[in-house]
């Protein structure tokens, strides 16, 4: 049974990888700011649940009490605003939650991950090409790709594995705030609203948990060993 950590677990894609990997019988951790979201998730399956801000230095020595065979950096925070109209504060938070939270989590998860550990991101399709009105969300997202093509570098010896997965609009509680304030911008209903999140997108849908979750459990898996440095897009062909 190998130990996992998901970060962000209390909702939307981290549950999805949580149980996932729970399925399979593996030891899965996770974390989160809110401790009645981690227990929703883990809905009496048995998950290991822990309060922690992925900002936050000194809340990693708690999570990483134990030697954990797979990582999955996925919490993450969202914002919508233009360049002009973004805050010092706003970009800071983002920069932190989204950057700085994947940074802390595989530094601290590399001085004890052994030969075959696994360093996931969740990144996104804002890793992979920039959009109007979320320049720090798409400037984080980007600099977690840069993250893991250089920690790829440095882990390949060792048997470890750093990728990336790259999604584009996955249903979750981040992608309804961005129908929500399309709905209010527009004055259109939910239903035309996720048209439009989809617009650009050749499958026309949005990505669900579950398919992030499997693709998380392919680079996870003992097949996946040579695929290092990669982001993985998850948009359907629209990148
Ligand atoms: P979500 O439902 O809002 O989940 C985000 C999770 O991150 C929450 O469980 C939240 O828990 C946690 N989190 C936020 N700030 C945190 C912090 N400072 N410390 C610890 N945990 C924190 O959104 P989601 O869509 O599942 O997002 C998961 C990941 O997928 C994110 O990295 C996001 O950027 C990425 N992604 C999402 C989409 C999409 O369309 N939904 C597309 C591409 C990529 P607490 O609030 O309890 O801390």
């Amino acid at each position: 049974m190998r130990q996992v950590l998901v970060t962000g677990g209390g909702s939307g894609i981290g549950r999805a990888i949580a149980r996932a990997f729970h399925d399979q019988g593996e030891a899965v951790t996770i974390t989160g700011r809110r401790a009645e979201a981690l227990a929703e998730t883990d809905g009496g399956r048995g998950l290991r649940c822990l309060v922690a801000d992925v900002t936050r230095e000194e809340a990693l020595p708690a999570v990483f009490d134990r030697r954990y065979d797979v990582v999955v950096a996925n919490a993450g925070t969202g914002g919508v605003a233009k360049v002009a109209d973004t805050s010092l504060e706003m970009w800071q938070n983002t920069i932190n939650v989204n950057l700085t939270g994947v940074f802390l989590t595989f530094r601290e998860a590399l001085s004890s991950m052994e030969t075959g550990g696994r360093l996931i991101a969740i990144g996104s399709i804002a890793s992979l090409k920039g959009a109007a009105n979320v320049a720090a969300y798409t400037a984080a997202k980007h600099g977690v790709l840069g993250l893991v093509r250089s920690l790829a570098h440095e882990v390949a010896r060792s048997g470890i594995t750093c990728n990336a997965i790259c999604p584009g609009f996955v249903d979750t509680p981040m992608a309804d705030k961005a129908k929500t304030g399309l709905m209010t911008r527009f004055e259109i209903d939910r239903d035309e609203a996720t048209r439009r999140l989809v617009a650009s997108n050749p499958s026309q849908r949005m990505v669900t948990s579950e398919e992030v979750a499997s693709a998380v459990l392919y680079l996870a898996s003992p097949g996946a060993a040579m695929v290092n440095g990669h982001a993985l897009s998850l948009s359907g062909g629209e990148v």
